[in-house]
């Protein structure tokens, strides 16, 4: 039904992105835009930087997504493509805690559109452990969710000896762990979780949660450009307090906006909340 009305609906995209995505992002973008997403078989787009280190990835972020999805255009000669990026580390503002950082982009070479959209995991399955043996950290990586989540595994110091990737069974990750010990100048082996999305099923989860807020926008229009992607750009502070109506730190208004026209609408919060708690008041509460 939501396709119907949809911008996009009966474009093809090409997804730009290797490692199973498809399966997060295509049955969400059939569904809410009805849009084909289309895998090329031979795409490499490691190219633009890797989880383990062997390719830096060039420039920021948000760059390396849109050029993977420019990538994406030139092969497939659509003019439509996706293409997802995640960063993992320790969250900005709370550095004890693990975050994962997803993005998605949307390139519409017919529109003039390039759409971002992001949401943060906060908690991921990004963990590593040094170990001698696989006896030192079995329990950590069982409950890391392994052998489904798979494992890397390097020496950790002092070798250029290769990384073994994808690991996802006992007997092969024992074997890894015990080479790249031996093979380390401080005997340790660095045992990583897997974070491409094919092996890291957490991950693969919250690509499908970020496809699906980003099509939920998407498949809005712009009233003005009618270009795709009418959404909440950001939020005004301001919501009056219940007791007196002093303007309070809360949201007051969602900005309503576009990625490619300047066109905006402040629309009440969608919550409903139209007061401020008085203990949030400037003057009720100092
Ligand atoms: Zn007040
Ligand atoms: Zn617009």
């Amino acid at each position: 039904m939501e396709s119907r009305k949809s911008p996009l609906a009966g474009r093809r995209a090409i997804l730009a992105s290797m490692h199973g995505k498809e399966r997060a992002i295509g049955p969400v973008f059939k569904e809410i835009l009805g849009v084909d997403i289309e895998v090329l078989g031979d795409l490499d787009t490691d190219q633009f930087g890797t989880f383990s280190g062997e390719v830096e990835r060039p420039g920021t972020m948000d760059e390396a997504l849109v050029a993977k999805a420019r990538h994406g255009l030139k092969i497939s000669g659509l003019d439509l493509a996706v293409a997802s990026e995640g960063s993992f580390g320790p969250h900005p503002q709370m550095p004890f805690i693990p975050a994962g950082l997803e993005k998605l982009v949307l390139i519409d070479a017919k529109a003039g559109l390039v759409a971002i959209e992001h949401s943060l995991d906060m908690s991921p399955c990004y963990a590593s452990w040094e170990a001698r043996s696989l006896s030192d950290i079995a329990d950590r990586v069982h409950a890391a969710g392994f052998p489904r989540q798979a494992m890397i595994v390097r020496p950790n110091a002092g070798s250029p000896a290769r990384v073994q990737k994808g690991i996802q069974d006992f007997e092969h990750l024992e074997a890894s762990i015990a080479q790249a010990a031996l093979a380390s100048s401080d005997g340790l082996a660095l045992v990583q979780t897997d974070m491409r999305a094919h092996f890291n099923p957490r991950r693969m989860k919250s690509i499908e949660s970020l496809a699906r807020k980003f099509a939920d926008r998407l498949s809005r229009a712009c009233p003005s450009c009618e270009a795709p992607g009418w959404g909440v750009k950001r939020t005004e502070r301001g919501l009056p307090c219940s007791w007196c109506g002093a303007p309070t730190e809360w949201v007051l208004n969602e900005v309503m906006g576009c990625f490619v026209c300047d066109n905006e609408r402040p629309e009440l919060r969608s919550d409903g909340l139209s007061e401020a708690d008085p203990a949030h008041c400037p003057y009720c509460n100092p």
